[in-house]
This record gives C-alpha cells, sequence and structure tokens, in this order.
C-alpha cells in the first residue's frame, strides 16, 4: 500500500481565516483508496518553506498531494516551490496557456499578461487541465535513490475545483500509476445506551476479522461500531458492509440508533416529528448542555428547550408537566444532574401515554457529566419513542 501526505498551501490557513477542508476530503479520498495517509502539513505562501516541506515528506511518503497556491499572482508560489523542491526550474505550456486564454474568453474577457504565470509547471510535470477554473494542476513524478516512483500532486485551493480534479484527474492516475486494486470502505453504526466493555462482549469475535475489521470507539454514552472492508470496488465493499452490518444488527438490536453522519438528536426528534409529538425539554446542573446541543442544528419536532430549577422526584416532574402544557407540547424530556457522594442523573420522559423515569449514577470524570446525560437522556426519549410506536401499531424506524 502506498503512502501519503497532504500539504495544504495558503498564509489565510495559518491566520485562522479559512478553515481547512480540504485536507479532510483528501483524507477521506486517499482511506477509500487504500492508501496510507500518515501526516498533513498547513504551509503559508513561501516558495521556500513550502520547497522544504515537500522535500521532506518525499523522503517518507509515496505520494504528496499539495492544494492552494496556484492562483495567478506573486504570492501564489506553488509552482515555484514545488519546481524547487524537485530541483528543476518551470517551464512555459503553450497547450495549457491556450486553455486559460479560451476558458477566460468564454466570460468575454482576454487574461491579463500575470495570468500567464498559470501556464508555467515545473518542467517535465504532467498538466492537469483545469475545465472549473482557470489553474492549471500538475503532477512532477520523481523517483528516489531506490528507484521507487514518488509522485507530487499540486491541485488548486477552492474546494470546488480541487475535488473536481481529485475524482476526474487525481484518482484515475493514482490507480493506475500505483496500481491499486482495491478500495477501502467504511460505514459506522451509532449505538447508545449501553457501555463500551458490554458491546464488546456481545461483538468482540467480529473485532478479530481482518477484513472486513470492526473497531469500536466509544464517546460518552455513545459508542460507534465502525466496519472497515478493502475490496476490489465499492460494490464488493458494499457486500461484505452489508453482511457484517446486518451480524451486528442481530446482536446489538435496538441500541443502534444511526449510521454514518446521523446523530442521536436528530434520529430522536425525527422520529417524534413522525409521531406528530412536539418535544419540549429540560436540563438542570448540566451547564446548558443540552439547550446547547438541541440548538446546533434546525431540529424537528422542537418547541423549546430550558434550565430548570427543579432537580428531581416530584418538583422536576411538575416543572415539566408545567412546561409541556405552556408549550403545548404532547412530549416532555428532562435531564437533570446533581451530586451527593456520588454524582446522579435522573431522566425523565413524558409522552401521552405516561410518564417513564430513570435515575443513573455517574463514574467518569466530572467534566464528561453533561455531554454523558444529555446522551442517555436523548437515548431513552429515543427508546420510549420506539416502544411507544409499536404499541401504537406506528411505523417506527
Ligand atoms: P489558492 O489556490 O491558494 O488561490 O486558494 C484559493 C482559495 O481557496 C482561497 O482563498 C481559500 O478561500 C480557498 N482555500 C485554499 N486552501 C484551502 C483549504 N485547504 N481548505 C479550504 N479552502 C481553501
Ligand atoms: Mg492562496
Amino acid at each position: 500500500m502506498p503512502t501519503a501526505e497532504i500539504i495544504t498551501i495558503g498564509t489565510e490557513l495559518l491566520l485562522g481565516e479559512t478553515v481547512d477542508t480540504n485536507t479532510a476530503t483528501l483524507a477521506r479520498s486517499l482511506r477509500t483508496l487504500g492508501i496510507h495517509l500518515y501526516r498533513t502539513t498547513t504551509i503559508g505562501d513561501n516558495a521556500e518553506r513550502i520547497a522544504a516541506v515537500i522535500r521532506e515528506a518525499l523522503t517518507r511518503a509515496d505520494i504528496v498531494i499539495t492544494t492552494g497556491g496556484l492562483g495567478p499572482t506573486i504570492d501564489d508560489p506553488t509552482r515555484e516551490a514545488v519546481a524547487m523542491a524537485a530541483g528543476v526550474s518551470t517551464e512555459f505550456r503553450p497547450e495549457l496557456w491556450e486553455e486559460i486564454v479560451a476558458r477566460v474568453a468564454a466570460y468575454g474577457r482576454t487574461p491579463g499578461e500575470n495570468q500567464k504565470r498559470q501556464a508555467y509547471i515545473p518542467q517535465g510535470a504532467i498538466p492537469i487541465s483545469n475545465p472549473v477554473g482557470t489553474a492549471p494542476a500538475f503532477i512532477v513524478e520523481t523517483r528516489d535513490e531506490a528507484g521507487g516512483l514518488h509522485a507530487v500532486i499540486s491541485l488548486p485551493g477552492v474546494p470546488r475545483e480541487m475535488e473536481y480534479l481529485l475524482h476526474h484527474a487525481v484518482i484515475p492516475y493514482l490507480q493506475q500509476r500505483f496500481h491499486l486494486e482495491e478500495i477501502i470502505k467504511v460505514r459506522t453504526l451509532h449505538t447508545a445506551g449501553v457501555s463500551e466493555s458490554v458491546i464488546d462482549e456481545q461483538v468482540g469475535d467480529l473485532e478479530t476479522w481482518s477484513n472486513p475489521t470492526v473497531g469500536l470507539a466509544a464517546h460518552s454514552g455513545i459508542v460507534d461500531v465502525r466496519i472497515t472492508a478493502r475490496a476490489r470496488d465499492e460494490a464488493a465493499a458494499d457486500e461484505m458492509i452489508a453482511k457484517v452490518e446486518a451480524e451486528l444488527r442481530a446482536r446489538l438490536g435496538e441500541a443502534i440508533f444511526g449510521v454514518d453522519s446521523e446523530t442521536l438528536e436528530e434520529v430522536t426528534l425525527t422520529q417524534a416529528a413522525r409521531m406528530g409529538w412536539p418535544l419540549a425539554a429540560l436540563e438542570h446542573g448540566l451547564d446548558g448542555a443540552l439547550v446547547k446541543r438541541l440548538h446546533r442544528r434546525p431540529l424537528p419536532a422542537l418547541l423549546t428547550v430550558q434550565e430548570t430549577a427543579a432537580v428531581q422526584g416530584e418538583a422536576l416532574r411538575r416543572a415539566l408537566e408545567d412546561v409541556c402544557q405552556a408549550a403545548g407540547a404532547k412530549l416532555g424530556l428532562a435531564i437533570s444532574a446533581w451530586q451527593d457522594e456520588r454524582m446522579n442523573v435522573e431522566l425523565l420522559v413524558r409522552t401521552p401515554q405516561g410518564w417513564h423515569s430513570r435515575h443513573l449514577t455517574y463514574g467518569g470524570h466530572p467534566q464528561n457529566l453533561p455531554r454523558w446525560a444529555v446522551n442517555m437522556g436523548l437515548d431513552q426519549l429515543r427508546r420510549v419513542l420506539v416502544k411507544e410506536a409499536g404499541q401504537s401499531g406506528r411505523t417506527g424506524f
């Protein structure tokens, strides 16, 4: 398996003005291709420094992908930097210049003299024409002392252009040139309300498989079960994943609430919306964790979420009843945490069918208590909804 490094170029990235999304996009594609990514670097628009990090990356990695610094201005130094790193100069490529002229002409303009810079690429580079922007990209191949192939692939910084060239030129190039016969696909099942050790007991035998692999990652009450398959193509990987997923679902059942980018709050409130039960929620002792969580993105069925002074028992029940009445909510959720000799969490769910309450004690780091309590509370609500949807014959999950 070849190894890769990513270098994102742009002073705006170092100043925190632009968030580096290109690294994540590239990392996901490399993972799918089965290329090992060992390191990523962000560097400002300075030709010497860029050349130095490229040279260094080439001592470790087979493939170095850069993004950014391919614009037409002096402060876009990637062309010069790659040439410097490869020990060559840049050369004017008339065919690239013609493409730039044609593309700018399509907008009824003629390119400025500084745009000519974009038609210079390192000597001997393989050009990648850019139909979605003006900056041509390029690949420089080098050989190490042992004769091994290394490639520096330079892509534009604009994420949309970068992604287009990645899919249309870079991935086919890598597959062919580095003989990538396999791809890697990942699917993550999210579980809640069951500890990592319990999940581990239930699926431990699958964790010893080598392809697909099954791995666990716990985050405060949520445990992710990641399935990773290596196969000749996506369809084959999907088939392998589907088999393991069916087995995991049979064993973990209701603990699984979602896959990949689905979140516990989205899944739970979508179910509430499906049942026509808008939600009012209360929290106590969580530093606003539930409010923040439910306000992170717009969610269906959410009427209100507030902090309450009520701590537990009858007082908490009355506070939840009051806020449900006031908001016209059919569904209520209260999550309350307090400390005596232990850290306590009370979960209260109110539905048109009745009340469900649960008392838990927490043994982790106090700093993680709010997150854990919110996950346990949302999961409690989700499980009550699944059960009541089943009883009333509505379609559930
Ligand atoms: P450049 O190719 O350096 O001229 O970059 C053009 C624009 O793309 C910059 O102004 C940024 O807004 C954006 N950009 C550059 N690098 C990145 C990156 N790593 N992630 C996201 N956006 C980027
Ligand atoms: Mg730039």
